[in-house]
């Protein structure tokens, strides 16, 4: 059993400009035996490890890259509640009481992180913002009308913004959008240091570069071995491994793509007003917010494909693009890129992650987030396995499971 190898990343993103604060992490030098092994030191695997340190559990954190340098440190962390497919179109996918419970469960996840990584006091650039939904090709003015109504009557508090709104507020000229309230931004690769840490000082290891390439059940434990023969005994094991996913588990409806996403310049006195999160209604989707430093990041021009060399080599013609796009939402901006980055993408059809126990591996659990949201999915899986570990189950377990 393998897990795949993909360049999930290249260019420069933001996050990585700067040297990291400190992460402990050790060689592998023998067996180990832990209570949750995790294979992963991203996000999920971090926000894993610190629910379950915090339920008690003795945790070991394995990775085949230094910790934090897989899919997370490229996130534009945009950390939403709203899901890629509107709400009023999920429905019609997973039917509406559903759609409306995947919508419900990641609003409680951003709140949860939210107040979670203010508790543990972990300094990670977050803060709250509003977010905007622009009309675009997927939904018009009248599209964002029949959205309004669902996301209402799902209970999210959600306001229309009409032309003259938009104009006069923010200074964007589009037919109409919604605003969502409460959700946040972030620096995503101090947000998982952040929480590795946590699970360090409650007595986790990090072992990297370490490579899982078993992973078997058996009647008392589950057995993984590394790829220089390493073997790791642990009650329950917990695959992380992000959009590299390991061979044992299902991919039913995964697909990777392409996505590239630029930093411009320091530009505080010409940032649009509010500073909320904008995204469109568009396929695909531009989307933009600010950072502490006064600078915009905005990502989009996905494209359906996963190879990476292809996807390397539009770097260049992608940043063109998305600069001039932005220029044209916000024609007083300066549109030139500081830093420039590509990267893969999971995707599922709803938009949806697959997170749980692993069908025919008895305590073997994974988690594949999925698309814009996928950090929010993250809490969502940190949540979901430390219900499904420590026998409290989940409400939404169904939901969410590999099918
Ligand atoms: C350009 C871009 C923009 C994004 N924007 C947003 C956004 O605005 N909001 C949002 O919520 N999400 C966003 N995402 C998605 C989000 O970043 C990801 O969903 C998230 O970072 C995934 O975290 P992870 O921990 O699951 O994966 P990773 O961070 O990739 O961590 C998985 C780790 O597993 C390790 N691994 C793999 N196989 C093995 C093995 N066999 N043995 C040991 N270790 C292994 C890898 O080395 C890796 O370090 C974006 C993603 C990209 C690329």
């Amino acid at each position: 059993m393998t897990t795949q190898h993909r360049n999930l990343r290249t260019g420069q993103p933001i996050w990585l400009g700067k040297a990291a604060t400190g992460i402990k992490f050790d060689a592998l030098m023998d067996d180990i035996s832990v209570d949750v092994a995790i294979l992963g030191a991203g996000i999920s695997g971090a926000l894993v490890a610190e629910g379950l340190t915090e339920a008690g559990y003795s945790v070991a954190i394995f990775d085949r890259r230094k910790p934090v340098m897989g899919s997370t440190p490229a996130s534009t962390a945009l950390l939403q509640f709203e899901i890629d497919m509107p709400l009023h179109h999920l429905a019609k996918h997973i039917g509406l009481n559903n759609a409306e419970r995947a919508w419900r469960r990641s609003k409680l996840a951003v709140d949860a992180l939210r107040e979670r990584t203010k508790d543990l006091g972990i300094s990670c650039e977050m803060k709250d913002r509003d977010s905007l939904y622009i009309a675009g090709d997927v939904l018009d003015e009248k599209g964002l009308q029949k959205e309004l109504l669902a996301r209402q009557r799902a209970g999210f508090e959600t306001r229309f913004l009409s032309n003259d709104d938009l104009q006069s507020r923010f200074g964007i000229d589009r037919t109409a959008a919604l605003m969502s309230f409460n959700n946040i931004e972030a620096n995503p690769r101090k947000l998982a240091l952040g929480y590795l840490n946590k699970a360090i000082d409650r007595g986790a290891r990090i072992y990297a570069p370490v490579e899982v390439t078993f992973v078997e059940p058996r009647s008392r434990d589950v057995l993984a071995i590394t790829k220089d023969g390493r073997k790791i005994r642990s009650k329950y094991l917990v695959s992380a491994t992000g959009y590299e996913l390991p061979d044992y588990v299902p991919k039913k409806g995964h697909k990777i793509i392409s996505t590239w996403a630029l930093a411009t310049a320091p530009q505080r006195d010409k940032l649009w007003p509010e500073r909320c999160l904008i995204w469109e209604a568009s396929d695909p989707y531009l989307y933009m917010r600010t950072t502490q430093d006064g600078r915009i990041i905005v990502g989009g021009e996905d494209e359906e494909f996963e190879n990476e060399e292809k996807r390397d080599a539009k770097l260049k013609s992608k940043t063109n693009s998305i600069l001039k796009k932005l220029k044209r939402m916000f024609p007083k901006i300066t549109a030139e890129a500081d830093y420039a980055w590509a990267g893969s993408f999971g995707s599922s059809s709803t938009g949806l992650p697959s997170i749980g126990a692993i069908p025919g591996m008895d305590r073997c659990y994974a988690i594949l987030g999925y698309g814009g949201n996928g950090i929010t999915f993250s809490m969502v899986a940190s949540q979901l396995v430390r219900g499904l570990i420590t026998g409290t189950g989940d409400p939404d377990e169904d939901l969410f499971a590999f099918k």
